[in-house]
């Protein structure tokens, strides 16, 4: 990209409509859609004719420091491998969780349900992540390199992997077809628009874990998706299924609430997880359950809720994630990762999960930001102190151990909202220092509507990887594309499920 030109380029009333018209199209055709907004639905009766709308999505792609794009990929094996390693140490895990659980109900029921599924004991040694590490570009001064810093990484449930390579494309379509078009000319080859296979990446490892799953020979074998219903971000799974179905694997959506009736657990030691829905006679062995709900309280509205996840935990299908994958994923243990310690010369808690060298768990630890607990050890009571000045807690993000967006408590909101909490529930928070990337411009498509201005741009890496729990032996580890997601620069949170966030791609500079 020329420094010359002004970028993203201005356009003309024409231009914009033009361009909005050819990426509504492109979006439907390609499935970079997700289903309307209720607001959006005049009606009842359109439900069943509008069935599709464009996902938010950036006009252009974002510029993104390549040093930080491939910082970030560089890393993700080594981040799958710290991840595995954390959700097969049982005992480094009780020791975090132990810490939130009696004031933070839903970790308490996860870590129940995994609990009582050790004590009869564990039938599948293989687990699965799909994983994705998120990261903001951080500068010092412009003069500084820039780096990467984690905001989270997400172990259950990483989504928009389907539509983030259609986001790329779409993109690198414009690239060749409208931005030459434009008065103000976007030469083709200014744009670095790196390959993103996050679709066929996420597939590849789902497809790895079907076929290392050893079926009981009676059944043909398939992959649950476990979903919500409705599913608002549909499409984005729809990708992946159709990636594995390409493949021959058989792959059926059962909602959270239809587990019970639709799968049983064979009376073998092997306690084979079946699909059996009622509509059809066929029986199915399930290979392997990919939670794309489950995450949260709000999935696990009555008794019921929590038996069918002790029923697939406790099945020999591989999960992904297995309860211990999921509460590795916790903020908690991405504080404890991240919290220094006293002495410089102490090994870093990392050595504990892996067998790296040095080199690479140092471009680990560079990744992170302050986190600090928000319990009584000297580091959370020096935390409690910034988290109650009004001043102070303007550089930071308050977040409890929940997944999907719109949880987190900013800046001066804090000590407000910790006033309305009893001092015994602070400790299943984290205080993390806010990342303020440096500014960026371009306009979201959302809902029709365009807005333009600053924007904060959020870099995920998705990484598959199946291990053996039992021994923390992995098998599998790749690396498995890109997403980015782009927000106003005025708004705090940038899920796009959670109605912020934008799909975005990478030029790189
Ligand atoms: P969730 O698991 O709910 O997605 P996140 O930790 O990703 O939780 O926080 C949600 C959003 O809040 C992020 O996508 C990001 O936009 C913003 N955010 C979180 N942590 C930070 C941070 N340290 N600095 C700046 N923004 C942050
Ligand atoms: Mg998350
Ligand atoms: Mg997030």
């Amino acid at each position: 990209m020329s420094s010359s030109q002004p970028y993203p380029p201005s356009l003309t009333p024409t231009e914009l409509s033009r361009l909005i018209t050819t990426i509504k199209d492109h979006t439907i055709a390609h499935g970079l859609a997700v289903r309307p907004p209720p607001s959006l639905i005049a009606s009842s009766s359109d439900l069943n004719t509008i069935l599709a709308t464009t996902a938010p999505v950036t006009l252009f792609p974002s510029p993104f420091p390549r040093i930080c794009f491939d910082q970030a990929k560089g890393i993700q094996k080594a981040y799958n491998e710290l991840y595995a390693g954390i959700a097969s140490d049982e005992e480094f895990l009780r020791g975090v969780v132990e810490e939130i659980i009696e004031v933070d109900e839903f970790i308490a029921e996860l870590w129940q349900v995994h609990l009582k599924v050790k004590e009869e004991g564990y039938t599948q040694k293989f687990s699965l992540g799909l994983f994705r590490s998120d990261y903001m570009v951080h500068q010092s001064s412009s003069d500084d390199i820039p780096v990467i810093k984690q905001v989270e990484f997400n172990t259950i449930a990483s989504s928009f992997g389907g539509l983030s390579t259609q986001a790329s494309a779409l993109h690198k379509y414009l690239s060749h077809v409208s931005y030459p078009l434009l008065q103000s000319q976007i030469p083709i080859r200014s744009l670095a628009l790196p390959e993103n296979n996050s679709s066929i990446g996420l597939a590849t490892g789902l497809k790895f874990a079907y076929h290392t799953y050893i079926a009981s020979q009676k059944h043909e074998k398939c992959i649950i998706f476990l979903v919500q219903d409705p599913e608002r971000n549909i499409f984005d799974q729809r990708h992946l299924e159709y990636e594995l179905q390409q493949s021959a694997i058989p792959v059926f959506r059962v909602s959270f609430t239809e587990t019970l009736s639709q799968t049983s657990i064979t009376d073998t030691s092997k306690r084979e997880l079946l699909y059996h829905p009622s509509n059809f006679s066929k029986v199915f062995e399930v290979a392997v359950v990919y939670f794309r709900s489950g995450y949260g309280p709000d999935d696990y509205p009555d008794e019921k809720a929590w038996k069918a996840r002790l029923q697939i935990e406790r099945s020999n299908a591989i999960k992904c994630p297995s309860i211990l994958t999921q509460l590795a994923g916790a903020k908690k243990v991405q504080q404890v990762l991240a919290t220094p310690k006293g002495l410089a010369s102490e090994p870093s808690v990392l050595a504990r999960f892996l067998k790296s060298s040095s080199a690479e768990i140092e471009s680990l630890e560079k990744t992170f930001t302050n986190i600090f607990p928000l319990d009584e050890t000297p580091a959370g009571l020096e935390a409690r102190k910034i988290a109650t000045d009004k001043a102070l807690c303007n550089g930071y993000v308050l977040k409890p151990q929940r997944e999907g967006g719109g949880n987190n408590i900013y800046r001066s909101a804090i000590p407000k909202f910790l006033a309305s909490i009893p001092d015994s529930h602070w400790k299943s928070y984290i205080l993390m220092e806010i990342i303020t990337p440096p500014p960026v411009q371009n306009l979201i498509l959302r809902n029709g509507v365009v807005e333009k201005g600053g924007v904060i741009c959020e870099l995920g890496v998705y990484g598959t990887c199946l291990w053996d729990a039992f021994t923390g032996d992995v098998l599998h580890n790749e690396e498995a594309g890109y997403l980015l997601r782009t927000k106003g620069d005025k708004s705090e949170e940038g899920g796009v499920a959670a109605g912020f966030g934008s799909m975005d791609s990478c030029t790189l500079v």
